[in-house]
C-alpha cells in the first residue's frame, strides 16, 4: 500500500476515534496534526467511533458516552474546525451498522483471526476465547464507517494498516460480485511518528492501556510522565557514552520538539557523553508543556460549553446519515433487496 502518496489533491476523507477515553499524544502525532492541515483542502469526516468503544466495554457502557463529548473537545482544541470538518457519532449513523451486516457475510472467521492488530489487542486485555463477537469483528464495522463514506485516504497510526488492508478486500469482494466498481478501496496515509510508544517504552501510547499523557493533562501529570520516561539503562554516569535509539525521551523530541537541528546536536552530545538525563527530560518537560498548555486552556473553554459540542454533532451526524444512505442503498443494490 502507498502511504504517502496524493494527499495534494482533493480526496474524501474519513477517520475517527473510539470514544474510550480522551484523546493523547499518540493520537496528536498520529492523526490529529495532519487532520488540521488536511481539512483545509480535502471533505474530511471525522467520526466519533462510541458503537466500536463498545466492543470491549458494553459492560462499561460509560466509559464510551462520557467520553464523547471530550474528544469533540480535543478535536476543536487542536484546531479541528467543525466549518471544515464534519464530525459525526457513529451510533447516529444506522447505515453503518446496516453496512456491518451485509459485509459479515464475505469474511472468514480465520481471516479475522489472522489480524495482527486484532490479535495483540486480544492478548493485551486478556480475552483468550471468550472474545466478544462485536471485538473480533470491529475491522468489518471499521470497513463499514471507510466505505460508507467513499473515503479514498485516512489518516491513521500505524495499528490500524491492517484494518484498511481488510477494507480493501471487502471492497474487491463487493466489486467482484457487482461486477462493477461500487465501492474504492482506501489509502492509508501516515504520520512521520505513526506510533508514539508509551513513556515507559513497552507498548503503543493507548487510552486503553493506561500509558498515556492526554492533551488535556495538567502541568503536574505532565512534569511526573517525563520524569518517569524510559531512557539507556545504560547511561549510569553523566559523563558516559549514551544511547539514542530506544530512548523515549529522544524518541518525543524528534515527534514534539520544533528544532530539528537542536535535536540532533543534543543527539550527539548524548552519544558522546557529557549529557545527562535530567537535562534531556528538562528540554522535553519544556517543550511539552508549552505545546500542551493552549490545548489545554482551549479545551478547558470547550467543555464549559457543553451544548455546542453536542450540537456539533447533531449537525455533523445529520450530513453524514444522507452521506452513508447512499453508499448503503448501492451495496443493497448488488444484492438485490431494493425491492420498495
Ligand atoms: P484504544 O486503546 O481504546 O484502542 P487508542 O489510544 O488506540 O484507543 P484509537 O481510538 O484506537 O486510540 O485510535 C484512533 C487513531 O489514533 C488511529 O488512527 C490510531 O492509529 C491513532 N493512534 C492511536 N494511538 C496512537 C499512537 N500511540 N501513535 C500514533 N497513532 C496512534
Ligand atoms: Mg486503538
Amino acid at each position: 500500500m502507498n502511504t504517502k502518496q496524493g494527499a495534494d489533491k482533493p480526496e474524501i476523507i474519513l477517520t475517527g476515534d473510539r470514544a474510550t477515553g480522551p484523546l493523547h499524544l499518540g493520537h496528536y502525532v498520529g492523526s490529529l496534526k495532519q487532520r488540521v492541515t488536511l481539512q483545509e483542502i480535502h471533505e474530511q469526516t471525522i467520526l466519533v467511533a462510541d458503537m466500536q468503544g463498545l466492543t470491549d466495554n458494553a459492560y462499561n457502557p460509560k466509559k464510551v458516552s462520557s467520553n464523547i463529548l471530550n474528544i469533540v473537545a480535543d478535536y476543536l482544541a487542536v484546531g479541528i474546525a467543525p466549518s471544515k470538518t464534519t464530525i459525526c457519532l457513529q451510533s447516529q449513523l444506522p447505515a453503518l451498522a446496516e453496512l456491518t451486516m451485509y459485509y459479515n457475510n464475505l469474511v472468514t472467521i480465520s481471516r479475522l483471526e489472522r489480524n495482527p492488530t486484532v490479535k495483540s489487542e486480544i492478548q493485551n486485555k486478556g480475552f483468550e476465547r471468550s472474545i466478544p463477537a462485536g471485538f473480533l469483528t470491529y475491522p468489518i464495522s471499521q470497513a463499514a464507517d471507510i466505505t460508507g463514506f467513499n473515503a479514498s485516504l485516512v489518516p491513521v497510526g500505524d495499528d490500524q494498516l491492517p484494518m484498511l488492508e481488510q477494507t480493501n478486500e471487502i471492497v474487491r469482494k463487493v466489486n467482484s460480485l457487482a461486477g462493477r466498481i461500487v465501492l474504492s478501496e482506501c489509502r492509508p496515509l501516515l504520520s512521520n511518528a505513526p506510533r508514539l510508544p508509551s513513556t515507559d517504552g513497552k507498548n503503543k501510547m493507548s487510552k486503553s492501556l493506561g500509558n498515556a499523557i492526554n492533551l488535556g493533562a495538567t502541568e503536574k501529570e505532565i512534569s511526573a510522565a517525563v520524569k518517569s520516561m524510559y531512557t539507556d539503562p545504560n547511561h549510569l554516569k553523566v559523563e558516559d557514552p549514551g544511547k539514542v535509539e530506544g530512548n523515549i525521551v529522544f524518541t518525543y523530541l524528534d515527534a514534539f520538539h520544533p528544532d530539528e537541528g537542536y535535536i540532533s546536536q543534543l543527539k550527539e552530545h548524548y552519544r558522546r557523553g557529557g549529557l545527562g538525563d535530567g537535562t534531556t527530560k528538562k528540554v522535553l518537560e519544556e517543550c511539552l508543556q508549552d505545546m500542551l498548555r493552549p490545548i489545554r486552556k482551549r479545551r478547558g473553554e470547550f467543555l464549559n460549553d457543553k451544548a455546542q459540542l453536542v450540537d456539533i454533532l447533531i449537525k455533523g451526524s445529520q450530513i453524514s446519515r444522507e452521506k452513508t444512505a447512499k453508499v448503503l442503498f448501492n451495496v443493497k443494490d448488488i444484492f438485490g433487496l431494493n425491492i420498495f
